[in-house]
């Protein structure tokens, strides 16, 4: 895997497909700079050799051409300070502005680009768009994981046009260098935890982890499809009728491959989805008519704990519960708790892809474990088994066109 380290960049104009979509207030002001502080160290690397830095994102979902709220130059003042040296902004991410800009840099300095959305041909994956784009510098870097599992003419497509001059940032290396830590040479026992709202969403990562995981624990919304599956009453609890057969396969698949699957035994069930609900405990298969499950019981979590601490790596994909209710947050946090102790007594523990992220930002355990994605979408995908095209693009030599 070839990253920043690999090269020297003096005199090189790197372009750099960084991850800067970040949220902005209704005064434009940046509510959460992580993003951005996440990629200084590759974008110091790049300066300090005697390089200059391109910086290409995205900035929300523009629909239709240009708009001001979606605006990159709502970031330069603070790239400004968190990079210390002189920020130039293209308005127009190609064209004559952003050449004569990106012509007249010097080493050590920056230009941003203006948010690359702005042109519908960037998430077509346009070769035409990529090649303008790559005429703008010597050398490209991807270092934005979040994007990595889409074709995009700055995450995939632009790489074709740098062959030997294209590597990893220090993001991207280490999103990568974490995920396979577990895909592929786990410490076991290996258990992975997968929770969320919906079971469609995450059948394919419970298909591919059953070729890696000796534990794969269930929890959350999910797991009523199975519970309903196996003749189950589950109330008014999520369920997805037309995914049950596919649950009953993966308990079989499971049974086959020696995988231990573990679900809830007993829930929380409230009879409306709200925090101020009347609530009460009930085993999975006998959730009465007008209650829903809404977060794993004492049972659950009892068991649960007992399977992680007991684990040398785990994954955590997806809550155990609706933990956005203050009362519903029992069993995600104590999920979270189990991880960051095991974490602490030496495993390895990689949380990631959307919500169990939040949940452990949220506990305050985010430095107790080993590792918070940043990857969400992406991260979900590395684990389905499929392979992101924009790791495949820096990993390839590809023909020009
Ligand atoms: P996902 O994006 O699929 O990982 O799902 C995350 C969402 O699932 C969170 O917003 C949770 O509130 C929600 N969730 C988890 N458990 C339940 C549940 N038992 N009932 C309804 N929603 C849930």
């Amino acid at each position: 895997m070839l990253t920043i380290n690999d090269f020297n960049f003096k005199n090189e104009k790197v372009l750099i497909r960084v991850d800067f979509n970040v949220p902005l207030d209704a005064h434009f002001n940046i509510s959460d700079d992580s993003r951005m502080r996440a990629t200084i160290p590759t974008i110091q690397k790049i300066l300090n050799d005697g390089g200059s830095c391109i910086l290409m994102s995205h900035l929300g979902r523009p629909k239709e051409g240009t708009a001001d709220k979606f605006s990159l130059r709502h970031i330069v003042d603070r790239l400004k300070e968190l990079t210390n040296t002189v920020v130039h902004f293209a308005p127009d991410c190609i064209g004559d502005e952003a050449l004569s800009l990106s012509a007249n840099l010097k080493n050590g300095e920056i230009l941003l680009l203006e948010n690359l959305r702005f042109y519908k041909e960037e998430e077509k994956g346009d070769l035409a768009f990529a090649q303008k784009l790559a005429n703008l510098g010597t050398f490209y870097v991807n270092d934005a994981f979040g994007t990595a599992h889409r074709a995009h003419a700055s995450t995939s497509i632009i790489a074709r046009f740098f062959n030997g001059k294209k590597c990893f940032g220090y993001v991207m290396a280490n999103e990568i260098a974490n995920a396979k830590k577990v895909l592929d040479n786990p410490q076991r026992p290996f258990t992975a935890i997968v929770g969320g709202a919906k079971v469609s969403d995450k059948l394919l990562i419970i298909e591919n982890l059953m070729q890696i995981a000796d534990t794969i624990i269930v929890g959350g919304g999910m797991a009523y499809t199975f519970a309903k599956a196996m003749g189950g009453a589950i109330g008014s609890s999520l369920c997805e009728d037309d995914r049950m057969p596919l649950t009953l396969e993966l308990i079989e698949k499971a049974k086959a491959k020696g995988v231990k699957l573990l679900l809830p035994e007993d829930s929380k069930i409230a009879n409306k989805f709200a925090n101020d609900a009347e609530t009460s405990f009930c085993n999975n298969d006998v959730i009465p008519d007008g209650f829903m499950g809404l977060d794993i019981g004492p049972k659950a979590i009892a068991a649960f704990t007992k399977e992680i601490e007991a684990s040398q790596t785990v994954l955590w994909n997806g809550p155990m519960g609706v933990f956005e209710m203050s009362n519903f947050e029992n069993g995600t946090k104590s999920v979270a708790n189990s991880v960051a102790s095991v974490t602490q007594k030496g495993g390895f523990s990689l949380i990631g892809g959307g919500d169990s992220a939040a949940a452990i930002y949220q506990f305050g355990l985010a430095d107790k474990v080993s590792y918070v994605s940043t990857g969400g979408g992406a991260l979900l995908e590395y684990f389905e088994g499929k392979i992101l095209p924009g790791i495949q693009a820096i990993n390839d030599e590809q023909a020009e066109a």
